[in-house]
């Protein structure tokens, strides 16, 4: 096969005639080639030499009039960028590894040496950059038809590929879900054979790719591998805790784990957004922690929700995600994630939608695109009346949001106000007005506007023996 038609930016030819001159073997490998040849958008590039892969990217940067290198001696490795492309350069490798580290010993080797070094036959295909054999296609493994039969295969034994680099267990699983491709049955149970030797790995390095598996079109498929291989139990054991159902007085509940895969799975079709299916994955964490059964009644989770949302910190540290607003972000949604369906149990008072606008602020369209995906019982007419009262309420969230724009509640009267109109220094005094005011709004005994809230500020004032000055 050979692809000189695709390798369309003009590094490659650069390479070729730098590589040819030095009589050096130079090609196009890995993730480049399979996303092209997947037709899949792919923005870095990453070239290897038979020689120094630092002394090959010095000389393309100069003819390309490239000014900044980033040099990792080190590593042997160089990268430049060209508009939005990342070019990476090294010398081809051979690599062996010891037992307790993911950090192999490296030496100069052939190109042969450096495919093998790879974690997927699909990820070790190469493309020659040398004169006459330009565009040719080195596939030694097999990845061409790996690829074309979707199938993730290592090129060596699996057990040594996975033990040498446990983090290549979590790339397997990330590749079959973001390309819908199989993971070959030996390499499955090569996976879960060697499924605890994910200790020596950094959560860090666990958690990108767990992000992407979660990034991906339909991360139910990825949660699942994950789960068999027992890669799970590894990484995030308190997830596992949902799968299972009870029965008792021939009362079962559903199965958590799968239910919230398929929350998951709902929200994805519908966003993008890494935090909002965050989201999906936690809602009923604590389920498990809260479950207890009523004697002639049945199943219940009391509280589930805000136990989550306590739970969320502590799983955001364990999983080396950011500790920041998105991790504020999720507990939000955690905690209110039962809300928009509850309020339809009683009659729906403006009050009521009134608080839910304010408590979600700028992120109630993501607590209802949580609340859709979150209805999935198997009754029809259940989840029928779910939609129903779905529709209502978020009908009437936006009938409110347009009468009183609670979204993104200021106070009409600030606390300098207070302080300004009783001469007053800060104080507890201050509090107390401004959340009688906003109490106020909330029930809908006054208006949200400057004047109405003025005069509730002057009459609780002097309740206060507070006078205007
Ligand atoms: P993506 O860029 O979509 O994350 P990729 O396969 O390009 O996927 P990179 O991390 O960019 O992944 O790595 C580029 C190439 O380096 C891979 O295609 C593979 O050949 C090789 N590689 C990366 N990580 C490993 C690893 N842990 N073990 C073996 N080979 C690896
Ligand atoms: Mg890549």
């Amino acid at each position: 096969m050979n692809l000189k038609e695709h390798l369309q930016h003009p590094v490659f030819r650069y390479v070729q005639s730098i590589a040819d001159n030095e009589n050096q073997r130079a090609f196009a490998i890995g993730g480049f080639v399979r996303d092209l040849l997947l037709e899949r958008p792919c923005k870095d590039i990453d070239i290897v030499i038979e020689g120094s892969g630092l002394a090959l990217a010095e000389q393309v940067a100069k003819q390309m009039k490239v000014k900044k290198v980033s040099y990792f001696k080190n590593f042997g490795t160089a990268m430049f960028k060209t508009s939005d492309t990342e070019i990476e350069f090294v010398g081809a490798r051979k690599e062996s590894y010891q037992r307790d580290s993911r950090k192999p010993i490296v030496e100069n080797g052939s190109i042969q040496d450096d495919q093998e070094r790879r974690d997927f036959t699909i990820n070790a295909l190469a493309i020659s950059l040398n004169g006459e054999s330009y565009g040719e296609l080195i596939d030694p493994f097999g990845g061409i038809e790996d690829l074309n039969n979707q199938l993730l295969r290592t090129p060596l034994d699996p057990d040594i590929t996975y033990s040498d680099d446990p983090l290549r267990m979590m790339r397997a699983v990330r590749f079959a879900s973001q390309l819908g491709f199989r993971i070959e049955e030996e390499s499955m149970e090569a996976i879960s054979r060697n499924a605890h030797r994910l200790g020596i790995v950094s959560m860090e390095r666990i958690s990108v790719e767990l992000n992407k598996i979660v990034l991906s079109k339909k991360p139910s498929f990825g949660f699942k591998l994950l789960e068999k291989t027992g890669l799970l139990a590894e990484i995030f054991p308190l997830m596992l805790k949902l799968k299972g159902v009870e029965v008792r007085e021939g009362i079962g509940h559903k199965d958590n784990f799968y239910h919230t895969l398929q929350v998951l799975d709902n929200v994805a079709e519908h966003s993008d957004d890494l935090w909002l299916r965050w989201s999906a994955i936690l809602h009923d964490i604590a389920k498990p922690q809260t479950k207890r059964f009523e004697p002639g009644h049945g199943w219940t989770f009391h509280g589930h929700e805000d136990k989550g949302a306590r739970m969320v910190p502590k799983i955001f540290k364990s999983l080396k995600l950011p500790l920041d607003h998105k991790m504020k972000y999720v507990q939000k949604l955690v905690l209110l994630h039962l809300r928009p369906i509850a309020l339809t149990k009683e009659v729906i008072t403006d009050s009521a939608v009134r608080r839910l606008l304010f408590e979600a602020g700028d992120d109630i369209d993501d607590l209802m695109t949580l609340c859709r995906a979150d209805i999935t019982s198997k009754n029809e007419r259940k989840v029928k009346r779910y939609l129903s009262n779905y529709e209502l309420v978020k009908q009437r969230l936006v009938e409110l949001e347009e009468k009183d724009r609670i979204r993104n509640f200021q106070p009409p009267v600030s606390g300098e106000m207070i302080m300004e109109i009783f001469d007053i220094p800060p104080g507890r005094q201050i509090g107390t007005l401004k959340e009688i005011i906003k109490e106020a709004i909330l029930e809908g005994d006054i208006p949200n506007d400057l004047e109405s809230a003025k005069k509730l500020l002057l009459e609780e004032a002097k309740k206060m023996g507070l006078q205007a000055k």
